[in-house]
């Protein structure tokens, strides 16, 4: 029989009242941009996605993730974007605090360096905010979204027919 795995990533994710705002931000973009709303409760930042990773390892990888050490520091969702290749309508900032820069290198250099590196292209802060997206210019942000961020999350995602259920797997404060 195959090796069980679990399909995993680190992600920053919003406590509720910043979900709600979030959310309506969605709402906003939405009347422009169309396509589906992330739901309230999915909405979140990936930091990076390792994908299936054998369950045996998961001791391993929690222990490595607990060592890392990162201060607090805020995100402040100034603007909105599309891509063209997904059809998403995203949440980034228009200058990213080096502290959230440094946590996900941090991230993806220790993880490769156990065998379990990121997928994916450079990372680019972002939250999903809309999926299959049908109108290409997002409009401006009208009051940014500040996020005092303090702390950081493993994440494993099951993929279902209805779309992706997330489950907390670990969390750890930031400095
Ligand atoms: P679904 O795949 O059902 O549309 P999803 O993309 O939200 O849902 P996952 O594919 O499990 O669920 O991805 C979890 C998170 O990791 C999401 O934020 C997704 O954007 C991100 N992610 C997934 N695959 C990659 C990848 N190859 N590179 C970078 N980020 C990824
Ligand atoms: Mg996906």
């Amino acid at each position: 029989m195959a090796e069980e795995s679990r399909r995993l990533f680190v992600a920053l994710w919003p406590g509720p009242a910043l979900a709600d705002r979030l959310h309506d931000l969605a709402g906003e973009a939405h009347r422009d941009c169309g396509g589906r709303r992330m739901r309230r409760e999915t909405l979140h930042l990936t930091l990076a996605f390792i994908g299936a990773v054998p369950a045996d390892r998961l001791p391993e990888l929690l222990a490595l993730l607990g060592q890392l050490r990162a201060p607090r520091f805020q995100v402040q969702l100034n603007s909105l974007g599309y891509w063209p290749h997904n059809h998403i309508v995203w949440a980034g900032c228009a200058e990213p605090p080096p502290a959230l820069l440094q946590l996900a290198a941090d991230i993806r250099r220790q993880t490769a360096a156990i065998g379990l590196p990121a997928s994916g292209p450079a990372f680019v802060p972002h939250m999903t905010l809309l999926r299959k997206a049908t109108a290409t210019c997002t409009p401006p942000v009208a009051e940014p979204v500040v996020w005092d961020v303090v702390e950081w999350v493993l994440v494993e995602s099951c993929l279902t027919p209805h779309g992706a259920d997330y489950h907390r797997v670990a969390g750890w404060a930031l400095d």
